[in-house]
């Protein structure tokens, strides 16, 4: 089963337990609107290439589509399906007046250059640019895509709507400061993560392991240290140990050297699928979709799973988890302190206005803390895992706007 299968089944699950609308359920299985395009880049050595891109936007019945866009060779339209599916639920059980989309553009970012991906960017806008918009749909970052990306989405969208930047900042989220961006959202991903954690136990001395060191994983990682014991990291290259706790500032500085978090010193190394299977409290997936399963899950050894990626847990595996007792925090609320602040940056955008960082914090921290009690609340009444509770809350609000 593919991601978009899984998600759909977790859909029709929390739609029966629930008890919501015939109507509402269909309506969320599928998909408003899938953009599907394939455009020309100037490669450096003056080779031209052909990128495939996607843009799903599932459902705005709560507001404009929001959600990242993504630069990975594995991107496929089921997973962007799956992806935009989960943006609906995560602003709604985040509270936002916001819709759920997801972008994608099929490439290796790690194999090309900075004006490649430039040009790469800028196609895909060219290509995409009358389907969004500051209140149609706003992208932001995602896996491999970051601050610079945003800016020259920016800068494209402007050019072709012909309008000054200043008057579309609004059109995407995640930008840096100096392109509009808002205070706080850089981190927006894993301080939201740890207001939930937080909110859910006691944090103090435990040990924490985390698969994944992009923002969120690295970002995360360096929070949590500051109070817990971060036992092991891994990326995409491989995994290290150390049972007394990482010094994490050291960490990201070896990784940004070397490009990996691979041959830290005083560490040792430690197999992916190994490190999942740690003794720990709490595991943090925090880099792409479908890494608990069916093969791993009954040998998960946290006591609790606080998901920063999207889909990390299959539908299988949640089962295994919640009969064996582990609590999983999930994906659409613990990784919705991204979307939140880009929201708050959307917001200034909009109002011409710029925030402090402690005014963003402290809004953030209300904002996960309300949404991970009601989270909690709803799955307790409902006597279900976090994940249906998280759905079933999202569905009931994105219900309660008028259907047509
Ligand atoms: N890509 C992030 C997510 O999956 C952020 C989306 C956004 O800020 O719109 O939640």
């Amino acid at each position: 089963m593919n991601v978009y299968e899984n998600a759909k089944s977790v859909i029709r699950r929390a739609g029966e337990i629930g008890k919501i609308d015939d109507d509402l359920i269909r309506i969320l299985l599928n998909i408003q609107k899938e953009i599907h395009v394939r455009f020309p880049v100037k490669m450096d050595d003056g080779s031209l290439r052909i990128f495939e891109g996607y843009r799903v936007q599932h459902n705005n019945f709560l507001g404009p589509y929001k959600g990242g866009i993504r630069y990975h060779p594995d991107v496929d339209i089921n997973e962007v399906r799956a992806l935009a599916m989960w943006m609906s639920l995560k602003c709604a059980v985040a509270g936002l007046p916001l819709g759920g989309g997801k972008g994608g553009v099929v490439c290796n970012p790690k194999e090309m250059s900075r004006t490649e991906l430039e040009r790469m960017t800028k196609g895909f806008i060219d290509a995409i640019y009358l389907d969004i918009g500051p209140e149609k749909d706003i992208p932001a970052p995602d896996v491999y895509t970051n601050s610079e990306v945003m800016g020259w989405i920016v800068d494209e969208y402007a050019k072709q709507v012909g309008k000054k930047k200043e008057e579309v900042l609004g059109v995407v989220t995640g930008k840096s400061l100096s392109d509009g961006g808002s205070e706080g959202r850089g981190e927006a991903t894993a301080r939201g993560g740890e207001f939930v954690l937080m909110e859910f136990m006691a944090v103090k001395d435990k040990k924490i392991v985390i698969q994944g060191f992009g923002n969120a994983g690295r970002v995360f990682a360096k929070l949590i240290s500051k109070n817990a014991r971060v036992i092991a990291v891994s990326d995409s290259k491989g995994g290290i140990y150390k049972g007394e706790g990482l010094n994490i500032e050291e960490l990201i500085k070896h990784k940004e050297e070397t490009g990996s978090v691979v041959g830290f010193r005083d560490s040792s190394e430690i197999e992916n699928n190994e490190l999942l299977k740690l003794e720990c409290d709490v595991l943090v997936p925090a880099a792409l979709e479908s890494v608990i399963t069916l093969e791993n899950a009954s040998e998960i050894k946290a006591g609790v799973v606080l998901e920063l990626a999207n889909g990390p847990t299959t539908p299988e595996a949640d089962e295994i988890l919640f009969k064996r007792g582990v609590q999983i925090l999930p994906d659409i609320l613990a990784n919705a302190g991204g979307v939140s602040v880009s929201y708050f940056e959307w917001v200034q955008n909009m109002r011409g206005e710029k925030w402090s960082k402690e005014k963003v914090d402290e809004m953030l921290k209300e904002k996960m803390g309300v949404a991970t009690k009601e989270v909690l609340g709803k799955a307790k009444e409902l006597n279900v895992n976090n994940r249906l509770g998280a759905y079933v809350l999202a569905m009931e609000r994105i219900g309660r706007t008028q259907l047509q």
